[in-house]
Protein backbone atom coordinates (compact mmCIF):
# COMPACT_ATOMS: atom_id res chain seq x y z
CA UNK A 1 0.00 0.00 0.00
CA UNK A 2 1.64 3.74 -0.93
CA UNK A 3 0.92 6.16 2.28
CA UNK A 4 -1.54 3.98 5.20
CA UNK A 5 -2.65 7.27 5.76
CA UNK A 6 -2.45 9.42 2.94
CA UNK A 7 -6.32 9.69 1.90
CA UNK A 8 -6.81 10.71 5.91
CA UNK A 9 -3.68 13.70 5.42
CA UNK A 10 -4.64 14.63 1.78
CA UNK A 11 -8.47 15.10 0.75
CA UNK A 12 -8.31 16.66 -2.37
CA UNK A 13 -7.67 15.96 -5.71
CA UNK A 14 -4.75 18.04 -7.64
CA UNK A 15 -4.84 18.30 -11.47
CA UNK A 16 -2.07 19.59 -13.21
CA UNK A 17 -2.16 23.16 -14.79
CA UNK A 18 -3.66 23.50 -18.47
CA UNK A 19 -2.01 26.51 -20.45
CA UNK A 20 -4.29 29.63 -20.09
CA UNK A 21 -6.94 29.75 -22.51
CA UNK A 22 -5.68 32.94 -24.61
CA UNK A 23 -2.52 31.35 -25.23
CA UNK A 24 -3.77 27.38 -26.14
CA UNK A 25 -6.07 28.64 -28.87
CA UNK A 26 -3.59 30.46 -30.57
CA UNK A 27 -2.12 26.82 -31.21
CA UNK A 28 -2.92 23.23 -31.92
CA UNK A 29 -0.70 21.88 -29.27
CA UNK A 30 -2.19 20.02 -26.31
CA UNK A 31 -3.46 21.75 -23.22
CA UNK A 32 -1.60 20.60 -20.21
CA UNK A 33 1.62 22.10 -19.61
CA UNK A 34 3.71 20.03 -17.30
CA UNK A 35 5.36 21.90 -14.33
CA UNK A 36 7.88 20.97 -11.36
CA UNK A 37 5.03 21.38 -8.88
CA UNK A 38 3.23 18.72 -10.39
CA UNK A 39 5.37 15.87 -9.68
CA UNK A 40 4.91 16.63 -5.80
CA UNK A 41 1.25 16.45 -6.44
CA UNK A 42 1.46 13.04 -8.16
CA UNK A 43 3.11 11.61 -5.26
CA UNK A 44 0.36 13.17 -2.76
CA UNK A 45 -1.97 11.98 -4.89
CA UNK A 46 -1.05 8.40 -5.77
CA UNK A 47 -0.15 8.14 -1.86
CA UNK A 48 -3.93 8.44 -1.43
CA UNK A 49 -4.33 5.42 -2.80
CA UNK A 50 -6.22 3.19 -0.14
CA UNK A 51 -5.10 -0.45 -1.64
CA UNK A 52 -8.73 -1.84 -1.35
CA UNK A 53 -9.06 -5.68 -0.82
CA UNK A 54 -11.59 -5.17 -3.54
CA UNK A 55 -10.18 -2.49 -5.70
CA UNK A 56 -13.14 -1.77 -7.32
CA UNK A 57 -11.35 0.34 -9.96
CA UNK A 58 -10.14 -2.44 -11.76
CA UNK A 59 -13.34 -2.87 -12.92
CA UNK A 60 -13.97 0.30 -13.58
CA UNK A 61 -11.42 -0.28 -16.13
CA UNK A 62 -12.22 -2.06 -19.15
CA UNK A 63 -8.81 -3.06 -19.85
CA UNK A 64 -8.71 -4.09 -15.20
CA UNK A 65 -5.99 -1.99 -14.99
CA UNK A 66 -3.67 -2.74 -11.74
CA UNK A 67 -4.13 0.81 -10.44
CA UNK A 68 -3.09 0.15 -6.73
CA UNK A 69 -0.02 -1.39 -7.98
CA UNK A 70 1.07 1.40 -10.11
CA UNK A 71 -0.09 4.15 -7.37
CA UNK A 72 1.74 1.81 -5.30
CA UNK A 73 5.22 2.08 -7.27
CA UNK A 74 5.00 6.19 -8.21
CA UNK A 75 4.27 6.74 -4.23
CA UNK A 76 7.49 4.63 -3.67
CA UNK A 77 9.34 6.76 -6.63
CA UNK A 78 9.93 3.40 -8.87
CA UNK A 79 8.82 3.63 -12.51
CA UNK A 80 10.36 0.75 -13.54
CA UNK A 81 8.04 -1.14 -11.65
CA UNK A 82 5.13 1.39 -12.09
CA UNK A 83 5.67 0.99 -15.77
CA UNK A 84 5.65 -2.56 -15.95
CA UNK A 85 2.69 -2.99 -13.84
CA UNK A 86 0.50 -0.55 -16.15
CA UNK A 87 1.81 -1.91 -19.44
CA UNK A 88 0.69 -5.80 -18.10
CA UNK A 89 -2.28 -4.43 -18.75
CA UNK A 90 -2.61 -1.86 -20.92
CA UNK A 91 -0.31 -1.18 -24.72
CA UNK A 92 -0.88 2.41 -24.62
CA UNK A 93 -1.67 4.19 -21.80
CA UNK A 94 -0.12 7.07 -23.86
CA UNK A 95 -3.46 7.04 -25.42
CA UNK A 96 -5.95 6.58 -22.33
CA UNK A 97 -4.04 8.62 -20.00
CA UNK A 98 -4.80 11.40 -22.36
CA UNK A 99 -8.34 10.62 -23.79
CA UNK A 100 -10.13 8.16 -21.72
CA UNK A 101 -13.11 9.57 -19.58
CA UNK A 102 -11.82 7.48 -16.57
CA UNK A 103 -14.88 5.53 -15.36
CA UNK A 104 -12.08 3.90 -12.97
CA UNK A 105 -12.42 6.92 -11.21
CA UNK A 106 -16.03 7.09 -10.70
CA UNK A 107 -15.71 3.39 -8.95
CA UNK A 108 -12.69 4.25 -6.06
CA UNK A 109 -13.48 3.50 -3.71
CA UNK A 110 -12.70 6.86 -2.09
CA UNK A 111 -14.93 8.49 -4.10
CA UNK A 112 -17.63 7.22 -1.75
CA UNK A 113 -16.45 9.61 0.62
CA UNK A 114 -14.29 12.26 -1.11
CA UNK A 115 -13.11 12.87 -3.89
CA UNK A 116 -11.31 10.06 -6.00
CA UNK A 117 -8.08 9.40 -7.22
CA UNK A 118 -6.56 11.17 -10.18
CA UNK A 119 -5.79 7.97 -11.86
CA UNK A 120 -6.11 8.45 -15.21
CA UNK A 121 -2.53 11.56 -14.70
CA UNK A 122 -1.20 9.11 -12.58
CA UNK A 123 -0.85 6.91 -15.33
CA UNK A 124 -0.01 9.67 -18.27
CA UNK A 125 2.64 10.79 -15.91
CA UNK A 126 4.55 7.27 -15.79
CA UNK A 127 4.10 6.61 -19.56
CA UNK A 128 5.21 10.11 -20.50
CA UNK A 129 8.12 9.70 -17.73
CA UNK A 130 9.01 6.18 -19.14
CA UNK A 131 9.17 7.74 -22.57
CA UNK A 132 11.26 10.32 -21.65
CA UNK A 133 13.75 7.36 -19.62
CA UNK A 134 13.73 4.69 -22.74
CA UNK A 135 12.09 2.57 -20.90
CA UNK A 136 9.55 1.47 -23.38
CA UNK A 137 11.75 -0.36 -25.34
CA UNK A 138 10.55 -2.92 -28.43
CA UNK A 139 9.65 -6.15 -27.49
CA UNK A 140 10.50 -8.74 -29.92
CA UNK A 141 9.09 -11.86 -29.90
CA UNK A 142 11.08 -14.85 -29.36
CA UNK A 143 10.27 -16.75 -32.12
CA UNK A 144 8.26 -17.01 -34.91
CA UNK A 145 5.28 -19.11 -34.78
CA UNK A 146 5.00 -18.94 -38.73
CA UNK A 147 1.48 -18.10 -38.91
CA UNK A 148 0.08 -14.89 -40.56
CA UNK A 149 -2.20 -12.44 -39.80
CA UNK A 150 -4.49 -8.96 -41.54
CA UNK A 151 -5.36 -6.21 -39.01
CA UNK A 152 -7.69 -4.10 -41.46
CA UNK A 153 -7.56 -0.53 -39.74
CA UNK A 154 -5.13 0.80 -37.71
CA UNK A 155 -7.30 2.63 -34.51
CA UNK A 156 -7.04 1.42 -31.36
CA UNK A 157 -8.55 -1.74 -31.90
CA UNK A 158 -6.23 -2.74 -34.74
CA UNK A 159 -3.13 -1.99 -33.28
CA UNK A 160 -3.54 -3.62 -29.72
CA UNK A 161 -4.88 -6.72 -31.81
CA UNK A 162 -1.48 -6.37 -33.59
CA UNK A 163 0.98 -5.82 -31.17
CA UNK A 164 -0.50 -8.40 -28.80
CA UNK A 165 -0.36 -11.22 -31.87
CA UNK A 166 3.39 -9.55 -33.19
CA UNK A 167 4.65 -10.33 -29.22
CA UNK A 168 2.84 -13.81 -29.62
CA UNK A 169 5.35 -14.56 -32.68
CA UNK A 170 2.93 -13.99 -35.34
CA UNK A 171 3.85 -12.18 -38.58
CA UNK A 172 0.98 -9.26 -38.55
CA UNK A 173 0.42 -6.93 -41.13
CA UNK A 174 -2.15 -3.77 -40.49
CA UNK A 175 -4.04 -2.53 -43.40
CA UNK A 176 -5.51 0.97 -43.36
CA UNK A 177 -7.39 3.07 -46.01
CA UNK A 178 -6.20 6.49 -44.47
CA UNK A 179 -2.97 7.78 -45.69
CA UNK A 180 -1.59 7.38 -42.37
CA UNK A 181 -1.92 4.74 -39.36
CA UNK A 182 -3.90 5.68 -36.30
CA UNK A 183 -7.50 5.92 -37.12
CA UNK A 184 -9.76 8.07 -35.33
CA UNK A 185 -6.55 8.48 -32.72
CA UNK A 186 -5.28 10.25 -36.18
CA UNK A 187 -7.95 11.70 -38.06
CA UNK A 188 -10.52 12.12 -35.71
CA UNK A 189 -9.26 13.43 -32.10
CA UNK A 190 -7.90 17.12 -32.54
CA UNK A 191 -4.24 17.56 -31.64
CA UNK A 192 -4.87 19.90 -28.89
CA UNK A 193 -6.67 16.64 -27.08
CA UNK A 194 -3.47 14.27 -28.41
CA UNK A 195 -0.46 15.23 -30.46
CA UNK A 196 0.07 12.80 -33.51
CA UNK A 197 3.46 12.83 -32.03
CA UNK A 198 2.30 9.86 -29.23
CA UNK A 199 0.88 7.81 -32.13
CA UNK A 200 4.08 7.86 -34.53
CA UNK A 201 6.30 6.38 -31.05
CA UNK A 202 3.79 4.00 -30.97
CA UNK A 203 4.17 2.64 -34.61
CA UNK A 204 7.94 3.04 -34.81
CA UNK A 205 8.07 0.70 -31.71
CA UNK A 206 5.49 -2.06 -33.02
CA UNK A 207 7.74 -1.42 -36.37
CA UNK A 208 10.55 -2.71 -34.34
CA UNK A 209 8.66 -5.47 -32.88
CA UNK A 210 8.16 -6.60 -36.32
CA UNK A 211 4.68 -5.42 -37.19
CA UNK A 212 4.06 -4.43 -40.81
CA UNK A 213 1.87 -1.33 -41.61
CA UNK A 214 0.29 -0.66 -45.00
CA UNK A 215 -1.17 2.30 -44.93
CA UNK A 216 -3.35 3.88 -48.00
CA UNK A 217 -4.93 0.70 -48.83
CA UNK A 218 -8.56 0.18 -48.93
CA UNK A 219 -9.08 -3.67 -48.12
CA UNK A 220 -12.55 -4.50 -49.83
CA UNK A 221 -12.72 -1.06 -52.19
CA UNK A 222 -12.11 -0.82 -56.21
CA UNK A 223 -9.66 1.72 -56.39
CA UNK A 224 -6.07 0.95 -57.64
CA UNK A 225 -4.97 0.67 -54.07
CA UNK A 226 -7.17 -1.64 -53.34
CA UNK A 227 -6.59 -5.36 -51.57
CA UNK A 228 -10.31 -7.76 -52.22
CA UNK A 229 -11.41 -9.50 -48.72
CA UNK A 230 -10.77 -12.98 -50.81
CA UNK A 231 -7.00 -11.95 -51.38
CA UNK A 232 -6.78 -11.24 -48.03
CA UNK A 233 -8.24 -14.78 -47.23
CA UNK A 234 -5.80 -16.71 -49.49
CA UNK A 235 -2.70 -14.70 -47.96
CA UNK A 236 -3.33 -15.04 -44.46
CA UNK A 237 -3.87 -17.57 -42.23
CA UNK A 238 -6.21 -14.76 -40.18
CA UNK A 239 -8.00 -11.75 -40.71
CA UNK A 240 -9.01 -9.32 -37.87
CA UNK A 241 -11.31 -6.71 -38.67
CA UNK A 242 -11.14 -3.48 -36.48
CA UNK A 243 -12.28 -1.28 -39.41
CA UNK A 244 -14.37 1.17 -36.63
CA UNK A 245 -17.89 2.18 -36.83
CA UNK A 246 -17.54 4.59 -39.99
CA UNK A 247 -21.64 5.43 -41.01
CA UNK A 248 -22.64 8.90 -39.62
CA UNK A 249 -25.48 9.36 -38.56
CA UNK A 250 -27.45 12.27 -40.45
CA UNK A 251 -30.54 14.91 -39.70
CA UNK A 252 -33.08 14.51 -42.48
CA UNK A 253 -35.03 18.04 -42.21
CA UNK A 254 -35.76 20.42 -44.48
CA UNK A 255 -33.30 22.38 -45.47
CA UNK A 256 -30.22 19.68 -45.24
CA UNK A 257 -29.14 19.95 -48.42
CA UNK A 258 -28.39 24.00 -48.28
CA UNK A 259 -24.74 24.62 -48.71
CA UNK A 260 -22.42 25.02 -45.36
CA UNK A 261 -23.69 21.85 -43.27
CA UNK A 262 -21.20 19.22 -42.85
CA UNK A 263 -20.31 16.27 -40.88
CA UNK A 264 -17.99 16.70 -37.81
CA UNK A 265 -15.82 13.52 -39.61
CA UNK A 266 -15.42 15.79 -42.68
CA UNK A 267 -14.40 18.75 -40.82
CA UNK A 268 -12.08 17.32 -38.12
CA UNK A 269 -9.69 15.67 -40.39
CA UNK A 270 -9.18 18.29 -42.57
CA UNK A 271 -8.00 20.11 -39.66
CA UNK A 272 -6.24 17.45 -38.35
CA UNK A 273 -4.19 17.34 -41.42
CA UNK A 274 -3.41 21.08 -41.14
CA UNK A 275 -2.44 21.11 -37.78
CA UNK A 276 0.00 18.18 -38.94
CA UNK A 277 1.42 20.67 -41.78
CA UNK A 278 -0.58 19.46 -44.57
CA UNK A 279 -2.40 21.89 -47.32
CA UNK A 280 -5.69 21.70 -47.33
CA UNK A 281 -7.94 22.24 -50.78
CA UNK A 282 -10.88 24.54 -50.41
CA UNK A 283 -10.67 23.54 -46.35
CA UNK A 284 -14.03 24.13 -44.54
CA UNK A 285 -13.22 27.00 -41.82
CA UNK A 286 -15.52 28.26 -38.99
CA UNK A 287 -13.26 31.66 -39.44
CA UNK A 288 -15.69 34.88 -39.00
CA UNK A 289 -18.77 32.75 -39.02
CA UNK A 290 -21.42 31.87 -36.52
CA UNK A 291 -21.09 27.87 -36.22
CA UNK A 292 -23.80 25.47 -34.40
CA UNK A 293 -22.78 22.10 -34.02
CA UNK A 294 -25.42 19.15 -33.54
CA UNK A 295 -24.59 16.61 -30.89
CA UNK A 296 -23.64 17.07 -27.46
CA UNK A 297 -20.26 14.33 -27.19
CA UNK A 298 -17.20 14.19 -27.84
CA UNK A 299 -17.11 14.76 -31.02
CA UNK A 300 -18.89 17.91 -30.53
CA UNK A 301 -16.84 19.39 -28.39
CA UNK A 302 -13.67 18.48 -30.77
CA UNK A 303 -15.90 20.19 -33.46
CA UNK A 304 -15.78 23.30 -30.66
CA UNK A 305 -12.38 23.44 -29.48
CA UNK A 306 -11.09 23.24 -33.21
CA UNK A 307 -13.66 26.30 -34.45
CA UNK A 308 -13.11 28.31 -31.62
CA UNK A 309 -9.00 27.78 -32.59
CA UNK A 310 -9.94 28.55 -36.28
CA UNK A 311 -11.41 32.05 -35.31
CA UNK A 312 -15.32 31.20 -34.94
CA UNK A 313 -17.15 34.60 -34.02
CA UNK A 314 -19.58 32.41 -31.74
CA UNK A 315 -20.48 28.86 -31.12
CA UNK A 316 -23.16 26.96 -29.67
CA UNK A 317 -23.36 23.90 -29.37
CA UNK A 318 -26.86 22.11 -28.93
CA UNK A 319 -27.53 18.67 -27.50
CA UNK A 320 -31.50 17.15 -27.42
CA UNK A 321 -31.05 15.53 -24.11
CA UNK A 322 -31.87 17.91 -20.73
CA UNK A 323 -28.66 19.68 -18.94
CA UNK A 324 -27.22 17.06 -16.57
CA UNK A 325 -26.80 17.12 -12.91
CA UNK A 326 -23.92 19.03 -11.12
CA UNK A 327 -23.36 15.91 -9.17
CA UNK A 328 -24.01 12.10 -9.34
CA UNK A 329 -27.82 11.61 -9.24
CA UNK A 330 -29.63 9.10 -6.52
CA UNK A 331 -29.84 6.79 -9.37
CA UNK A 332 -26.74 6.72 -10.67
CA UNK A 333 -24.99 5.26 -7.15
CA UNK A 334 -21.58 4.86 -6.80
CA UNK A 335 -19.88 2.59 -8.64
CA UNK A 336 -21.60 3.50 -11.89
CA UNK A 337 -20.22 6.15 -14.45
CA UNK A 338 -22.94 9.00 -13.98
CA UNK A 339 -24.58 11.04 -16.07
CA UNK A 340 -23.04 14.52 -15.08
CA UNK A 341 -22.38 17.69 -16.67
CA UNK A 342 -18.61 17.70 -17.60
CA UNK A 343 -16.38 20.41 -19.07
CA UNK A 344 -14.03 19.41 -21.47
CA UNK A 345 -10.88 22.04 -22.06
CA UNK A 346 -12.88 23.13 -25.40
CA UNK A 347 -15.88 23.97 -23.20
CA UNK A 348 -13.59 25.97 -21.03
CA UNK A 349 -12.45 27.74 -24.09
CA UNK A 350 -15.70 29.37 -25.02
CA UNK A 351 -18.84 28.68 -27.28
CA UNK A 352 -22.11 28.00 -25.25
CA UNK A 353 -24.33 24.84 -24.72
CA UNK A 354 -27.96 24.28 -25.43
CA UNK A 355 -29.57 21.61 -23.73
CA UNK A 356 -33.31 20.13 -24.55
CA UNK A 357 -33.43 21.24 -28.13
CA UNK A 358 -34.15 19.99 -31.60
CA UNK A 359 -33.70 21.45 -34.88
CA UNK A 360 -36.77 21.06 -37.02
CA UNK A 361 -35.19 22.96 -40.56
CA UNK A 362 -32.16 24.68 -41.60
CA UNK A 363 -33.11 27.86 -43.13
CA UNK A 364 -31.26 29.13 -46.75
CA UNK A 365 -30.31 32.69 -47.32
CA UNK A 366 -31.91 32.50 -50.67
CA UNK A 367 -28.25 31.85 -52.66
CA UNK A 368 -28.38 28.20 -51.14
CA UNK A 369 -26.18 28.57 -48.44
CA UNK A 370 -27.07 28.05 -44.69
CA UNK A 371 -28.31 31.11 -42.53
CA UNK A 372 -29.81 29.61 -39.77
CA UNK A 373 -31.11 26.93 -37.77
CA UNK A 374 -34.76 26.72 -36.76
CA UNK A 375 -35.00 24.72 -33.53
CA UNK A 376 -37.39 23.66 -30.80
CA UNK A 377 -37.58 22.69 -27.02
CA UNK A 378 -37.94 19.52 -26.30
CA UNK A 379 -39.35 17.55 -23.17
CA UNK A 380 -37.94 14.53 -22.46
CA UNK A 381 -40.39 13.20 -19.38
CA UNK A 382 -41.99 10.58 -22.01
CA UNK A 383 -38.52 9.32 -22.95
CA UNK A 384 -38.87 10.22 -26.29
CA UNK A 385 -38.51 14.46 -27.70
CA UNK A 386 -42.04 15.62 -27.48
CA UNK A 387 -41.76 19.91 -28.92
CA UNK A 388 -42.49 22.35 -26.56
CA UNK A 389 -45.55 24.32 -28.33
CA UNK A 390 -44.92 28.12 -28.98
CA UNK A 391 -40.56 27.45 -28.45
CA UNK A 392 -39.59 27.24 -31.90
CA UNK A 393 -36.97 29.79 -32.92
CA UNK A 394 -33.88 31.03 -34.49
CA UNK A 395 -29.98 30.41 -34.31
CA UNK A 396 -28.06 32.20 -36.80
CA UNK A 397 -25.15 30.00 -38.71
CA UNK A 398 -23.34 29.81 -41.70
CA UNK A 399 -21.48 26.88 -40.54
CA UNK A 400 -23.45 23.35 -39.16
CA UNK A 401 -21.44 20.75 -37.68
CA UNK A 402 -23.62 17.22 -37.64
CA UNK A 403 -21.89 15.30 -34.93
CA UNK A 404 -24.50 13.25 -33.66
CA UNK A 405 -22.59 9.50 -33.53
CA UNK A 406 -22.59 6.26 -35.81
CA UNK A 407 -24.90 3.99 -36.38
CA UNK A 408 -22.35 1.25 -37.64
CA UNK A 409 -20.32 -0.15 -40.28
CA UNK A 410 -21.19 0.12 -44.23
CA UNK A 411 -22.16 -3.27 -45.66
CA UNK A 412 -20.49 -2.80 -49.52
CA UNK A 413 -16.82 -3.51 -49.58
CA UNK A 414 -15.03 -5.62 -47.22
CA UNK A 415 -17.82 -6.61 -45.03
CA UNK A 416 -19.75 -7.70 -48.28
CA UNK A 417 -17.16 -9.35 -49.48
CA UNK A 418 -16.05 -11.51 -46.76
CA UNK A 419 -19.75 -12.19 -46.44
CA UNK A 420 -19.70 -11.64 -42.50
CA UNK A 421 -23.01 -11.04 -40.69
CA UNK A 422 -24.11 -7.74 -39.55
CA UNK A 423 -26.76 -7.37 -36.46
CA UNK A 424 -29.55 -4.96 -36.58
CA UNK A 425 -27.80 -1.88 -34.62
CA UNK A 426 -24.91 -2.47 -37.50
CA UNK A 427 -22.40 -4.12 -35.94
CA UNK A 428 -20.13 -7.02 -36.92
CA UNK A 429 -21.65 -10.14 -35.72
CA UNK A 430 -19.43 -12.18 -33.18
CA UNK A 431 -19.47 -15.16 -31.04
CA UNK A 432 -17.99 -15.39 -27.72
CA UNK A 433 -14.69 -16.01 -28.64
CA UNK A 434 -14.40 -12.63 -31.49
CA UNK A 435 -15.11 -14.69 -34.46
CA UNK A 436 -17.79 -13.11 -36.94
CA UNK A 437 -19.97 -15.92 -39.21
CA UNK A 438 -16.45 -16.96 -41.45
CA UNK A 439 -14.48 -19.22 -39.76
CA UNK A 440 -10.64 -17.17 -39.37
CA UNK A 441 -12.05 -13.76 -39.60
CA UNK A 442 -12.21 -11.92 -36.12
CA UNK A 443 -13.76 -8.32 -35.19
CA UNK A 444 -12.39 -6.08 -32.51
CA UNK A 445 -13.48 -2.05 -31.43
CA UNK A 446 -16.11 -0.22 -32.44
CA UNK A 447 -17.07 -2.34 -35.68
CA UNK A 448 -18.27 -5.49 -33.41
CA UNK A 449 -19.35 -3.28 -29.89
CA UNK A 450 -20.66 -0.18 -32.09
CA UNK A 451 -19.69 3.09 -31.45
CA UNK A 452 -17.57 3.25 -27.78
CA UNK A 453 -14.04 4.40 -26.24
CA UNK A 454 -10.36 4.22 -26.88
CA UNK A 455 -9.79 1.63 -23.98
CA UNK A 456 -12.87 -0.06 -25.14
CA UNK A 457 -11.36 -1.07 -28.32
CA UNK A 458 -8.32 -1.41 -26.91
CA UNK A 459 -9.10 -4.32 -24.20
CA UNK A 460 -11.10 -5.35 -27.57
CA UNK A 461 -7.93 -5.44 -29.67
CA UNK A 462 -6.01 -7.98 -26.21
CA UNK A 463 -8.94 -9.99 -26.15
CA UNK A 464 -9.33 -10.33 -29.90
CA UNK A 465 -5.89 -10.97 -30.18
CA UNK A 466 -6.21 -14.15 -27.50
CA UNK A 467 -8.85 -15.55 -29.64
CA UNK A 468 -7.02 -15.48 -32.81
CA UNK A 469 -4.03 -16.81 -30.85
CA UNK A 470 -5.69 -19.81 -29.38
CA UNK A 471 -7.48 -20.28 -32.95
CA UNK A 472 -3.65 -20.51 -34.23
CA UNK A 473 -2.07 -22.59 -31.68
CA UNK A 474 -4.67 -25.39 -31.83
CA UNK A 475 -7.03 -23.68 -28.81
CA UNK A 476 -4.41 -22.23 -26.57
CA UNK A 477 -3.38 -19.14 -25.68
CA UNK A 478 -0.90 -17.15 -22.85
CA UNK A 479 -2.31 -13.85 -24.00
CA UNK A 480 -4.79 -11.92 -21.79
CA UNK A 481 -8.50 -11.51 -22.51
CA UNK A 482 -9.63 -8.25 -20.00
CA UNK A 483 -13.46 -8.60 -21.50
CA UNK A 484 -15.71 -10.90 -23.46
CA UNK A 485 -17.41 -9.60 -26.23
CA UNK A 486 -20.75 -8.88 -24.54
CA UNK A 487 -19.33 -7.18 -21.22
CA UNK A 488 -20.71 -4.35 -20.77
CA UNK A 489 -19.48 -1.26 -17.96
CA UNK A 490 -20.68 -0.66 -15.04
CA UNK A 491 -23.70 1.35 -15.52
CA UNK A 492 -26.70 2.66 -13.96
C1 LIG B 1 -14.14 12.97 -33.13
C2 LIG B 1 -14.08 11.85 -32.14
C3 LIG B 1 -13.52 12.07 -30.90
C4 LIG B 1 -13.43 11.03 -29.97
N1 LIG B 1 -12.88 11.29 -28.77
C5 LIG B 1 -12.72 10.27 -27.88
C6 LIG B 1 -12.10 10.50 -26.63
O1 LIG B 1 -11.70 11.62 -26.30
N2 LIG B 1 -11.96 9.45 -25.78
C7 LIG B 1 -12.38 8.19 -26.11
O2 LIG B 1 -12.20 7.25 -25.32
N3 LIG B 1 -13.00 7.95 -27.29
C8 LIG B 1 -13.17 8.95 -28.18
N4 LIG B 1 -13.79 8.71 -29.38
C9 LIG B 1 -14.19 7.31 -29.71
C10 LIG B 1 -12.95 6.50 -30.14
O3 LIG B 1 -12.12 7.26 -30.99
C11 LIG B 1 -13.36 5.20 -30.83
O4 LIG B 1 -14.20 4.47 -29.96
C12 LIG B 1 -12.14 4.34 -31.19
O5 LIG B 1 -11.23 5.04 -32.00
C13 LIG B 1 -12.57 3.06 -31.89
O6 LIG B 1 -11.43 2.36 -32.26
P1 LIG B 1 -11.44 1.31 -33.46
O7 LIG B 1 -10.03 0.82 -33.55
O8 LIG B 1 -12.52 0.32 -33.25
O9 LIG B 1 -11.84 2.12 -34.78
P2 LIG B 1 -11.30 3.47 -35.49
O10 LIG B 1 -10.46 4.29 -34.58
O11 LIG B 1 -12.52 4.06 -36.05
O12 LIG B 1 -10.36 2.90 -36.63
C14 LIG B 1 -10.88 2.15 -37.71
C15 LIG B 1 -9.93 2.30 -38.89
O13 LIG B 1 -10.26 1.34 -39.87
C16 LIG B 1 -10.02 1.91 -41.14
N5 LIG B 1 -10.79 1.17 -42.13
C17 LIG B 1 -12.14 1.06 -42.20
N6 LIG B 1 -12.48 0.28 -43.26
C18 LIG B 1 -11.32 -0.08 -43.86
C19 LIG B 1 -11.02 -0.86 -45.01
N7 LIG B 1 -11.99 -1.42 -45.74
N8 LIG B 1 -9.72 -1.03 -45.38
C20 LIG B 1 -8.72 -0.46 -44.63
N9 LIG B 1 -8.97 0.30 -43.53
C21 LIG B 1 -10.24 0.48 -43.15
C22 LIG B 1 -10.52 3.33 -40.97
O14 LIG B 1 -9.97 4.18 -41.97
C23 LIG B 1 -10.00 3.65 -39.57
O15 LIG B 1 -8.72 4.22 -39.64
C24 LIG B 1 -13.92 9.74 -30.31
C25 LIG B 1 -14.52 9.52 -31.56
C26 LIG B 1 -14.60 10.56 -32.47
C27 LIG B 1 -15.24 10.33 -33.80
S1 LIG C 1 -7.58 3.27 -19.10
FE1 LIG C 1 -9.20 4.72 -18.48
S2 LIG C 1 -10.49 3.53 -17.05
FE2 LIG C 1 -8.53 2.41 -17.25
S3 LIG C 1 -7.23 3.17 -15.56
FE3 LIG C 1 -6.77 4.44 -17.37
S4 LIG C 1 -8.12 6.23 -17.19
FE4 LIG C 1 -8.93 4.64 -15.82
Amino acid sequence: MADPRGFLKVTARELPTRRPVPVRIQDWREVYERREEDAAALVRQSGRCMDCGIPFCHNGCPLGNLIPEWNDATWRGRLGDAIDRLHATNNFPDFTGRLCPAPCETSCVLGINQPAVTIKNIELSIIDRAFEDGLVTPQVPDRLTGKTVAVVGSGPAGLAAAQQLTRAGHTVAVYERDDKIGGLLRYGIPEFKMEKRHVDLRMAQMEAEGTRFRAGIDVGGDGPNSVSGSDLMQRYDAVVLAVGATIRRDLPVPGRELSGIHQAMDYLPQANRVADGETVEDQTLATDRDVVIIGGGDTGADCLGTATRQGARSVVQLEIMPRPADARPGNQPWPTYPMIYRVSSAHEEGGEREYAVSTVEFIGDGEGNVRALKVVEVDMSGGRPEPVPGTEREIPAQLVLLAMGFTGVPKAGIVEQLGVSVDARGRIERGEDFETSVAGVYVAGDAGRGQSLIVWAIAEGRACAAAVDAYMRGGRSDLPAPIRPTTVAITA
